[in-house]
């Protein structure tokens, strides 16, 4: 009986042996090589989970790797660098790297390379960061790059989307407080859906959509410097105000966070969408002129039923809407404000208190004293366009009807 037992167990075990994930990546160097699969890639480690059953992670400096192959094929054999577009040079060196994917007829030059998430991004020596889908890649090599045989111009792998500098210096903003929300500086990303004809024609566009954003920012910013003249400010959040108010003389100067409007989806932290279908506004107490995430770094825009214009550079004619006050609200839902329903509320988190929506209305003192208390929460939010519809809140259309027919 027991002889039985020992023979099955040596029956079975073959079978689940070939079962195990079938990952042999390969990390090369100074004479050693492992296998298995690759897990992580920082700018100064790789991290290779050993094996094919991936239970025995090993860090490895890149100062001790010549080369990484990505591969498939579970099985320990004999790997080679990979060769293409590595050329002899005698003038000006730097390391670097050689990036090799899938669909590039050449590999890509770069200064760091690094995996975030399901994506490989590499920086090139003219300090674009391109990223692209991690399964293109097949291999790095770590090399010297000849400083003449790098350009100046971005080189684009189909597939992949491209960085410019700029944004490399001002992107991974710190949190202010306790919510991580509200940052001393925001990279957006401004997506447009197809069909979205209204906004391509009549506005916003996206540079309008950036500075509304911006100057709510602004608004917000500015009722925590009212609240720190008022001696009502936490620790963190004076010091903050107080880093930045630049005074000279007789004036003091704001600086709020800065915006930027990045080109890659991936390294957004607030997207925002014009061109959704108008069902998706569709509320039970009316329509919405804008959504927004609560606790959330999404929002959307209804371009597709209302025209926004940026009521700091002249007056918006009725029947339009204002879109600092708009972003104001929607930015007050992100860092976790909820609507403000009384009859009578003075709060921008009151669709009552905005209507007719044609001017820029300031956050409250009201207002003030909600979003330091919100700041003071441990709220990490949703992800960048992650957009979850129970979590959600509209900008609700109060007007009469009648004003709404211009745009029907
Ligand atoms: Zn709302």
């Amino acid at each position: 009986m027991r002889l039985k037992r020992l023979l099955e167990v040596a029956l079975v075990a073959p079978a689940l042996m070939t079962a195990a994930p079938a990952y042999a990546d390969a990390v090369a160097g100074q004479g050693l090589t492992r296998y298995g699969r690759v897990s992580a890639i920082a700018k100064e480690t790789v991290t290779i989970d050993q094996g094919c059953a991936r239970d025995k992670p090993l860090v490895v400096p890149w100062s001790q790797i010549e080369f990484i192959k990505i591969d498939a094929d579970c099985a320990t054999h004999p790997v080679e660098p990979p060769v293409a577009g590595l050329v002899p040079c005698t003038g000006n060196k730097m390391a670097g790297f050689k990036v090799y994917l899938s669909g590039a007829p050449e590999p890509a030059t770069a200064k760091a390379v690094w995996r975030s998430g399901d994506e490989i991004n590499y920086e090139q020596f003219n300090g674009t960061v391109s990223s692209g889908a991690y399964s293109a890649l097949k291999g790095i090599v770590r090399t010297t790059v000849c400083l003449a045989a790098v350009g100046d111009d971005d080189v684009h792998v189909e597939g992949f989307c491209d960085e410019p500098r700029q944004l490399a210096v001002n992107y991974a903003p710190s949190a202010v407080s306790d919510n991580t929300i509200f940052t001393r500086g925001f990279a957006i990303y401004v997506e447009h859906l197809t069909g979205d004809e209204r906004a391509a024609a009549e506005g916003p566009n996206d540079e309008d959509i950036r500075e509304s954003f911006g100057s709510a920012l602004t608004l917000w910013t500015s009722a925590l410097l009212r609240m720190k003249n008022a001696g009502r400010l936490p620790g963190d959040l004076t010091a903050y105000v107080n880093a930045s108010v630049s005074r000279g003389g007789a004036y003091s100067l704001l600086t709020p966070p800065q915006v930027v409007r990045v080109r890659c989806r991936g390294n957004a932290m607030v997207v925002v969408r014009v061109g959704e279908q108008a069902a998706r506004f569709q509320l039970a107490g009316g329509r919405a002129i804008a959504l927004s995430q609560t606790e959330g770094r999404m929002l959307f825009l209804n371009t597709e039923q209302y025209r926004f214009k940026n009521g700091l550079h002249g007056p918006v004619s009725p029947g339009d809407i204002e879109l600092v006050s708009v972003m104001t609200h929607e930015l007050g839902h992100s860092f976790g404000l909820r609507d403000v329903g009384a009859v009578g509320a003075q709060s921008v988190m009151s669709a009552e208190f905005l209507n007719p929506f044609t001017n820029v209305v300031e956050p409250t003192d009201q207002d003030a004293e909600a979003f330091v208390a919100v700041l003071k929460q441990s709220i990490a939010g949703a992800a960048p366009g992650v957009f979850n519809s129970e979590m959600c809140s509209g900008l609700r259309d109060v007007r009469p009807v009648r004003a709404r027919v211009f745009l029907q």
